[in-house]
């Protein structure tokens, strides 16, 4: 077994990982950056497949697509990285259904559902309350935000409960759950809903394709490029695929080391900077 010695070592070849090596090379040209990568690819969530279109073949996108251009520090790198992005296409009718389905399906062109006055009051007074918690969320740090113990110990389906008059409101949020976060209301932390709200500049902002919004943007070509292009910058000598992270030791005032399943049998240290002993050990499917 051989030794190598690395300033730095990131575990996961995606965005945040690659995003990182990315600032660090940039801060100090001369760091020995190794980023460990799971899989036998590079974007983690992020991922760009060819498939045929009607005008030929074209790349999908089967992870995270969207950006906006209220997300500043994406703009920034898909400028920084020569990508361009193009506008979603939202023109035309809406569809929803919900309520089972014996439930009609409705249509609509404005960004609120046609809504009975009730729920359209519901809808209202729900977005005013979350509108005014959004305030308080301290994105940055969101143990700072007050109540944050309080917020945190429920999840948005109990929030829902207790704050929303009708079922067709509750019915309306598990949707806004399931497509934007792929989880049901009652899987989710209520704090972490509201950080997620509120870094979008708010709950309408999170769901719409509109100017200023979440879904505003495409990025031609694919959101995996992104990464690809990030490895390309950091070096992919330095990006090892198929090299998942099993366990890191750090022992006191000593270097850290990375076990793993690495292709090449070779044990990874990097100096240690903190005091505190880090152990964590797990598996990582390659699929
Ligand atoms: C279907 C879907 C749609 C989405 N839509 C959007 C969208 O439209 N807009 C948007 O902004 N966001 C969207 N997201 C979220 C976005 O894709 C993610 O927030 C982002 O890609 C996360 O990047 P990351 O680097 O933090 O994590 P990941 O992409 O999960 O990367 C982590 C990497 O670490 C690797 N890894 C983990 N453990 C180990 C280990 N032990 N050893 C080695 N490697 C390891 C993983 O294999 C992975 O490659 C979507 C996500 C999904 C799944």
């Amino acid at each position: 077994m051989t030794a190598d010695i690395w300033d730095v070592v990131i575990v996961g070849a995606g965005l945040s990982g690659l995003s990182a090596a990315h600032l660090l090379r940039k801060r100090h040209a001369k760091l020995k950056i190794l980023i460990l990568e799971g899989k036998d690819r590079v974007g983690g969530r992020t991922v760009s497949s060819e498939i045929p279109a009607a005008g030929g073949a074209d790349r999908w996108d089967f992870g995270g697509q969207w950006v906006g251009s209220t997300q500043t520090h994406i703009m920034e790198l898909i400028k920084d990285l020569g990508l361009e992005v193009y506008p979603q296409f939202n023109v035309g009718k809406k569809v929803l259904h919900v309520g089972g389905p014996t439930c009609k399906v409705r249509m609509y062109r404005t960004s609120i559902p046609t809504l009975s006055p009730l729920v359209l009051l519901d809808f209202s007074q729900l977005l005013w309350k979350i509108k005014r918690l959004c305030r308080t969320v301290c994105v940055q740090d969101l143990l700072r935000t007050p109540n944050a113990a309080e917020l945190d110990s429920m999840t948005l389906h109990s929030y829902i409960e207790k704050n929303a008059w009708t079922q067709e409101m509750k019915e309306q949020i598990g949707v806004c759950s399931r497509s934007v976060f792929g989880v049901e209301p009652c899987q989710m932390s209520f704090l972490f809903f509201l950080m997620y709200a509120a870094a979008a500049g708010g709950l309408l902002a999170l769901l719409e394709s509109t100017p200023g919004c979440a879904q505003e943007f495409k990025i031609k070509g694919g959101t995996q490029q992104l990464s690809e292009c990030l490895a390309q910058r950091v070096g992919w000598k330095n990006v090892r695929l198929g090299s998942a992270v099993m366990a890191i030791w750090q022992v006191e005032y000593s270097n850290i080391s990375l076990g793993g399943l690495m292709r090449s049998d070779t044990e990874i240290t990097a100096p240690s900077l903190g005091k505190q002993p880090v152990s964590s050990e797990g598996s990582l499917s390659s699929a």
